[in-house]
């Protein structure tokens, strides 16, 4: 019984950087202005994500990290139609069954915190008062450890792994506004660095000034297209002959309604159009869809990161033509 869960469990935490993502969302979610990501060892040892947000109220401490359950079937309604497939209530009991599990929380109806330990089927084996602020703290140690197929590739790609979740993270710094955001890494004997930071600004703007600096962010324009109807995109993009030398992907971050996904072929078709206009560089690129329920669908992958759209064609088109217009009369 517990093996069959471990096997679906990996279908939704697939490596470190999904991980993370679940719980840096689930702090979103509960309205936190301060997010920090903690990592151990580049999060192979724990990880842990620390919010100031609502806080968990007692009598979610036994279910939370049972299959399936959530607090928060009503709300959202964008990202549920992003999530059609759910997977609700499943990062946390996935995370119980693939690494071990901590959670330290407080609402402000409580006077105390809770320290709350889970066993791997996700049942609540411990609890204790502790101090602490309002908010939760979710502690994740040894991811994979009990898969040892999947805990030996990610030690060998430990640095892939992190290079790919301090991008995610790069994501949700740019798009989460009024959210502070920082990210630590402890590695050898107790040496902690700061990966990245944010104030928690306004705007997309600040965003960017603060994690890439003016320079760069003087390189870009900004982007607002009406792709159909109802359906928008807004950032920012390389300036013609702007772009970055450097590996592509490192900074191009697509997000629909705000939540950071991949979509290969937006990809493909922004850099194709910027490489009409320079064939040496990759366009910087910050685009965000803003996709109403029933104006356009999208469809997810089960890690819910790889975005498509249902009408693909015309929606690829209306943002060809629209990109095209851009780089023809800053051209000009
Ligand atoms: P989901 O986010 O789909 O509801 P999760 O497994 O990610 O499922 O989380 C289960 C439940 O635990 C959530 O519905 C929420 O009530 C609670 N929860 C998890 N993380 C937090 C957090 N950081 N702050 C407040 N509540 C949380
Ligand atoms: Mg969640």
């Amino acid at each position: 019984k517990g093996s069959v869960h471990r096997i679906c469990a990996g279908q939704v935490i697939l490596d470190l950087s999904s991980a993370v993502k679940e719980l840096v969302e689930n702090s979103l979610d509960a309205g936190a202005t301060s997010v920090e990501i903690a990592l151990r060892g580049y999060g192979k040892e724990c990880f842990q994500v620390i919010d100031n947000g609502s806080g968990i109220s007692p009598s979610n401490f036994k279910v939370l990290a049972l299959k399936h359950h959530t607090s928060k079937l009503a709300d959202f309604p964008d990202l549920q139609s992003l999530t059609t497939f759910g997977f609700r209530g499943e990062a946390l009991s996935s995370l119980a069954a693939l690494g071990s599990l901590t959670v330290e929380t407080r609402t402000r109806n409580e006077p105390v915190a809770t320290h709350l330990s889970y066993d791997h089927s996700g049942v609540l084996v411990a609890e204790k008062k502790t101090a602490r602020q309002v908010g939760t703290t979710v502690t994740v140690k040894n991811l994979f450890s009990n898969l040892p197929v999947r805990s030996k590739e990610f030690s060998r790609n430990i640095r892939k792994e992190y290079g790919k979740l301090i991008s995610l993270l790069n994501a949700y710094a740019l798009i989460a506004k009024g959210v502070r955001l920082v990210c630590t890494n402890t590695t050898g004997k107790n040496v902690k660095s700061v990966v990245l930071k944010t104030q928690g600004s306004g705007s997309l703007k600040d965003n960017i000034v603060t994690l890439f600096g003016i320079s760069i962010f003087n390189c870009l324009e900004p982007l607002s297209l009406r792709i159909s109807d109802g359906c928008k995109v807004e950032g920012f993009l390389s300036k013609p002959g702007q772009g970055s030398g450097r590996n592509l992907g490192d900074r191009q971050f697509f997000f629909v309604n705000g939540r950071p996904v991949d979509m290969p072929k937006v990809t493909k078709l922004v850099n194709e159009l910027y490489r009409g206009s320079n064939s040496q560089q990759h366009p910087i690129a910050i685009m965000n869809f803003t996709v109403p329920t029933g104006a356009c669908d999208v469809n997810v992958t089960p890690d819910k990161r790889k975005v498509f759209f249902s009408d693909e064609s015309s929606i690829l088109q209306a943002l060809r033509e629209g990109l095209q217009q851009i780089y023809s009369s800053t051209n000009a």
